[in-house]
């Protein structure tokens, strides 16, 4: 039986070419320990291999699978710099503190790529990343946005694309004109995660699956972590629950707030396809945004979000095909193979969520679609603080992340109304 994340709807196409896959087993018995993780995708597993390289001793734990969350299951773009243009930062923070968090964006792209190329990890690593207008009105915020991303931010890498540069590029007439940015690219997400969790294995990292937290402690210097079968003791301890923590820690659920993201995969297309023939990602202007690429064996990857029932992964196909047939009215027929979703966190700003919410315990998370490159830094960034520097981590902590109103009650449905209502405005 082909195994389905127990949290997320539907199984991936990742899942079927990830390629070998090995099980950890699940806590039994108590630990003590350097420093204790909870949550096992992008996050958690980059932290526990780089504080297990470093020398600490690490326990994680992962309620399901790693990667059964956002990280497995994800659109695989890196983009750049953080998910808020870079003049929008500059607006909010001033120029040297906007090119400071872009600049660590920056990084968090070459980590990725030095990481997994140092050891060992193929992710499938493709360059190439299109944003689109999907409004006429849009298409100056984009030719304006090339000009200062090189002339602000010291950023070569993207250009202006009108509409037929944008039209021969995409194979479809649906946008406007855009960006294209030749210094990023996109990824096998999954494979990233196995890898991950490979390397934090080999330095000496006690990684298990299958073991919830149910609760987290912190008192006397000492955090305790209690899960079914054994409690961890820690000096330090990170969560890295993204949305999918439930309310196992308050202030994180409070601040993050999952929302659906669903992804349909296609037959392979063909050789002949005009389907982006330069093999390049694309995420459109869309407040719910749209966003795609191509497989290395042809498929359209295509995600959205306006699927509100998932009852049956078929739901997912029907709901992306018509999406996909908005771009691409060719493939208003194309056989779907792989329906899926996953739930994103975000944070009211949509910028990351990093904060001390107990003594020595930091939870990172609300990377708002933004966390392929920045959740895998974030772990690295976690790893230097417990060797001492806080100060880049600092750059995050010091976001201001207001909690959602309404509660964990009422956030939800209201939430609800705000998308839907943006949904149609994505559509006048
Ligand atoms: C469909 C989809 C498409 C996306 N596309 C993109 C994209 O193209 N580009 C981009 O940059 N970002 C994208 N994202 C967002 C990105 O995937 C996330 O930001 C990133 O994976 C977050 O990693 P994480 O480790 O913080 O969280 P997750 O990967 O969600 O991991 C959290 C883990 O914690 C575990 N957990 C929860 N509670 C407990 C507990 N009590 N005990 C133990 N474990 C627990 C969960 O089981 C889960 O495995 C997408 C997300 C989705 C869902």
């Amino acid at each position: 039986m082909p195994y389905q994340s127990p949290i997320s709807p539907g199984r991936s196409w990742y899942e079927d070419t990830a390629g070998e896959r090995p099980a950890y087993p699940a806590l039994d018995g108590d630990r003590s320990c350097d420093v204790a993780i909870i949550g096992g995708g992008f996050t958690g597993l980059s932290a526990a291999a780089h504080l297990a390289k470093a020398g600490a001793d690490v326990v994680l734990i992962e309620a399901h699978r790693f990667g059964d969350g956002a990280s497995g299951r994800n659109g695989g773009q890196l983009g750049t710099g953080q998910r808020a243009w870079a003049e929008e930062m500059e607006a909010e923070y001033g120029l040297s503190r906007a090119r400071a968090l872009f600049e660590l964006a920056e990084e968090a792209k070459a980590h990725l790529l030095e990481f997994s190329a140092a050891n060992g990890i193929e992710i499938d690593y493709r360059p190439g990343q299109m944003s689109v207008a999907h409004k006429q009105r849009y298409v100056d915020d984009y030719r304006r946005h090339a000009d200062i991303m090189a002339e602000r931010f010291g950023y070569p890498h993207l250009s202006f694309m009108d509409a037929a540069e944008t039209a021969q590029r995409l194979g479809s007439t649906a946008y406007f004109g855009g960006t294209r940015d030749t210094g990023t690219g996109h990824i096998h997400p999954l494979k990233l995660v196995i890898g991950t969790a490979r390397v934090a294995a080999a330095a000496g990292a006690h990684l298990f699956e299958q073991t919830p937290a149910t609760g987290i402690a912190s008192g006397g210097g000492k955090v305790r972590v209690t899960t079914p079968k054994g409690t961890i003791t820690a000096q330090k301890c990170l969560v890295a629950v993204n949305a999918y923590g439930g309310a196992l820690e308050p202030v994180s659920a409070a601040h993050v707030m999952p929302i659906g993201s669903f992804i349909g995969a296609t037959v392979p297309l063909g050789a002949g396809s005009p389907v982006i023939p330069g093999g390049e990602a694309v995420d459109d202007s869309r407040f719910v945004v749209r966003y795609f690429r191509k497989s290395p064996d042809g498929r359209l990857l295509f995600g959205g979000r306006e699927i509100y029932a998932v009852s049956d992964p078929k739901d997912i196909h029907v709901g992306i095909r018509r999406q996909i047939a908005e771009i691409y009215p060719a493939l208003k027929d194309v056989e779907i193979t792989h329906g899926w979703g996953g739930y994103v966190g975000i944070t009211m700003p949509r910028k990351p969520f990093v904060r001390e919410v107990m003594p020595n315990v930091i939870s990172a998370g609300g990377y708002s679609g933004h966390g392929v490159m920045l959740a895998n830094f974030v772990g690295r960034l976690y790893a230097e603080t417990v060797a001492g520097n806080r100060d880049r981590l600092k750059l995050l902590e010091d976001l201001k992340i207001a909690p959602f109103p309404g509660g964990r009650s009422l956030r939800a449905p209201l939430l609800f109304l705000a998308l839907n209502w943006f949904a149609l405005r994505d559509r006048i």
